[in-house]
């Protein structure tokens, strides 16, 4: 008989997981307070960017590490499940307004020192950076390359692994709230224990009376269409506040983002944050000053407080959880650490540093 598996939240952790295991020959059962569309997931509101280097700005080797183990995943991932989907291995840009180029030899910096190999960042001249992207041409005198960062449409990623868990018998409870995820055991808000070998909870910030520690980021962006501006990779622009990048998506529609705020009010975005990004973009652009706001969009990471990931196991339990800003960027690598260890019951070595036995 095939193993069980129960997973609490269908946002990106829930679904590669479900998939990953029924793929495997796992009774896999999905549970969610959402629809199948996962519109009120994290998910959803992110920008999907794949980005290792420039990450290493603020965030842990770790994350760069198990991001660059992530990139080959996604490319053999959206073959299988999402070959249509949009996405781009085509690298992302940094540049930085005259006042602003100390911080971007400060990022280079940082990045050397930190990141394992060499190449994840490039020097580019003025003249490069027109060749990778004309739309540039004289606005900025430099900036940074770097060459194997990617994106991905995330709304669509999530609409393909829709489609492909619904291809494979995979029992997925929509609109479904979980109460407790608990060894063994998942309880839904309504009273109804379901058993299993597995259970595993991947609500993301929906786990914070198992998880206390948890803690919302708030970020904010827009969706803009921009007709006049034609960009085929992430920008991303020093700001002293927080990076603000500009990712592309087919049909000169652009996102712009994103704040990243100590709070966990889902709450509609502030002028404020309008005015930064619109500013930024119109900055890196001219023409998104005809461009129509066509989208405003909120939610909170999920974060720990050292904003790193965790896989929190026990017996028959396991969390996925803390995904904070790089959920796509590491999402492969932890799903297969994930797998690993309900597959052998061992902690994969590379996963050491994010395993933790639960509770503690
Ligand atoms: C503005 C913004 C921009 C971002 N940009 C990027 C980026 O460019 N690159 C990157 O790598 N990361 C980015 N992120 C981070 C990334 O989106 C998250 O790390 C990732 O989506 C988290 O995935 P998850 O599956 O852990 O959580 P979620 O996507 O939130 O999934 C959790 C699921 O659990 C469900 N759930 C919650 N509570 C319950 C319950 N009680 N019962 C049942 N179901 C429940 C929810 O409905 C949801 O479907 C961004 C995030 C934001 C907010």
């Amino acid at each position: 008989m095939s193993a069980t598996l129960g997973i609490a939240g269908a946002g990106l952790a829930g679904r590669l997981l479900a998939l990953a295991m029924a793929e495997r020959g796992w009774d896999v059962t999905l549970f969610d307070q959402d629809a199948p569309d996962g519109t009120r997931s994290t998910t959803y509101a992110g920008a999907g960017m794949l980005a290792p280097g420039c990450e290493l700005e603020k965030a842990e080797a770790e994350i760069a590490r198990y991001g660059l183990q992530s990139l080959p995943l996604w490319k053999e991932l959206l073959a299988r499940y999402g070959p249509t989907v949009y996405h781009g291995f085509t690298g992302s840009l940094v540049v930085a307004h005259p006042r602003d180029q100390r911080e971007l030899q400060q990022l280079q910096r940082k990045v050397e020192q930190r990141a394992a190999e060499s190449g994840v960042v490039q020097s580019v001249s003025a003249s490069r950076l027109a060749e990778l992207e004309p739309a540039l041409a004289g606005r900025f005198r430099n900036g940074l390359f770097f060459p194997v960062e990617a994106h991905i449409d995330n709304r669509a990623w999530l609409d393909a692994l829709r489609e492909a868990l619904c291809a494979r018998p995979v029992a997925w409870h929509t609109s479904t709230p979980v109460a407790r995820v608990a060894p063994h055991r998942l309880v839904t808000a309504q009273g109804d224990a379901h058993a299993f070998d597995w259970a595993v909870d991947c609500r993301g910030l929906g786990a914070r009376t198992d998880l206390p520690a948890l803690r919302g980021v708030r970020g904010e962006l827009l969706y803009l269409h921009a007709p006049e501006v034609t960009l085929s990779r992430p920008v991303r622009l020093m700001h002293p506040r927080y990076p603000i990048y500009i990712v592309p998506r087919p049909d000169h529609v652009y996102l712009v983002g994103a704040t990243a705020i100590e709070s966990d009010d889902l709450g509609p975005i502030t002028v404020r944050s309008v005015l930064e990004l619109l500013s930024a973009a119109y900055s890196v652009h001219s023409g998104f000053a005809e461009a129509r706001v066509i989208e405003t969009v909120t939610h909170c990471r999920p974060a720990f407080p050292d904003n790193k990931p965790r896989l929190l196991y026990g017996d028959g339990l396991l969390h996925v959880n803390g995904l904070y800003r790089h959920g796509f960027l590491i999402a492969p690598a932890l799903i297969q650490f994930a797998r690993q260890y309900l597959e052998t019951g061992s902690i994969p070595a590379a996963a050491q540093p994010i395993m933790e036995a639960y509770p503690v």
